[in-house]
């Protein structure tokens, strides 16, 4: 039977500006995407029949109640398969294999990463032949943060996230990621957003001229200064105790430290390989601290390993 084995990256937001929600119920965003050095891999086995089915592996716990993964037709992966199918008239059925590395509710969008993982997988063991700027475009009904998954390395999200644009960037960058013990819903954080901004004049949103200025130069320093995160209020709302983890992080002397995406991961920029160390272990003994990981980025997006 034929199979493929394929490799997805987590993403950062270097910055993460919100606007006011629309008629449809999103909020139109202007992000700057990276790809970072955390993966998820999943592999594909092609069945006989036309069933889908997939089966989840993890250190993690993918049945914490305020964050469960789902192991039926609601996993992004499967609705990935399935969309591929419907839209190329391909294919059977497919067992999928997905070994979770990336933090689930954690902001850093590894349900995505799956679904890119899906898609690219599925394309091969199907023989769908779809390109990738093909599975881009499938990608971007899946889900905000697919097509920049398949994408990989740096870009500009506009739209809800799912229009991906090229920006000018040199560099890597030496991250450490803070895990929380417990996810946050992304749609609770947006209600939370609202929440407080309502009857606000919300500006729509722009991606600064700092960070783009800063990744174009390559300047650690200056990206770190540029990094924002317009959900930073909504999420420290939700989760007071994500304060403390960003002010451990910069008195360990961070270049510049937010919230991902929606949160509670929180995401801290140091300089080399030796500062990136010594951050990790002021926050290893941090209370809110789960876990904490070392990464660079960027990287590229999901591909067959
Ligand atoms: P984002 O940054 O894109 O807002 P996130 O990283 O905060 O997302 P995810 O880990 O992508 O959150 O998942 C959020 C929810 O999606 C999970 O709690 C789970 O209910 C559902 N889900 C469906 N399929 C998957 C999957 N393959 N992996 C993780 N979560 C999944």
């Amino acid at each position: 039977m034929s199979s493929a084995t394929v490799r997805a990256p987590a993403k950062v937001n270097l910055c993460l500006g919100v606007g006011p929600v629309r008629a449809d119920g999103y909020h139109p965003l202007a992000t700057v995407y990276q790809a970072v050095d955390l993966h998820d891999e999943l592999r594909a086995v092609a069945r006989d029949d036309d069933l889908i089915t997939v089966t989840m592996h993890s250190d993690i716990d993918l049945h914490a109640e305020a964050a469960a993964v789902p192991e039926d037709d609601d996993n992004l992966a499967v609705r990935a398969a399935k969309m591929l199918r419907e839209a190329t008239g391909v294919g059977g059925g497919v067992d999928l294999s997905i070994r979770k590395v990336i933090p689930v509710a954690g902001g850093m969008a590894g349900g995505s990463a799956d679904a890119a993982a899906a898609l690219v997988a599925c394309n091969d063991v199907w023989g769908a032949g779809l390109s990738r700027a093909e599975l881009e475009s499938l990608a971007g009904r899946l889900g905000s943060d697919v097509p920049f998954l398949l994408h990989g390395g740096n870009a500009i999200g506009g739209g809800r996230g799912e229009t991906i644009s090229p920006v000018l960037a040199r560099g890597s960058y030496h991250w450490v990621f803070a895990m929380a013990h417990e996810g946050l819903s992304t749609a609770a954080v947006y209600a939370e957003f609202d929440r407080l901004n309502d009857g606000d004049r919300i500006p729509e949103p722009t991606v600064p001229d700092a960070l783009l200025a800063a990744l174009r130069a390559g300047d650690p320093e200056a990206l770190g200064a540029a990094l924002s995160n317009d959900l930073t209020e909504a999420a420290l709302s939700l989760r007071p105790e994500l304060d403390d983890t960003l002010s451990i992080g910069i008195d360990a002397g961070a270049l510049g430290a937010i919230l991902s995406g929606s949160g509670p991961t929180a995401l801290f920029l140091a300089s080399d390989e030796q500062h990136s160390l010594d951050i990790a272990f002021a926050l290893s003994s941090a209370a809110g601290c789960a876990d904490v990981v070392q990464s660079r980025g960027p990287v590229a997006g999901a591909r067959l390993s």
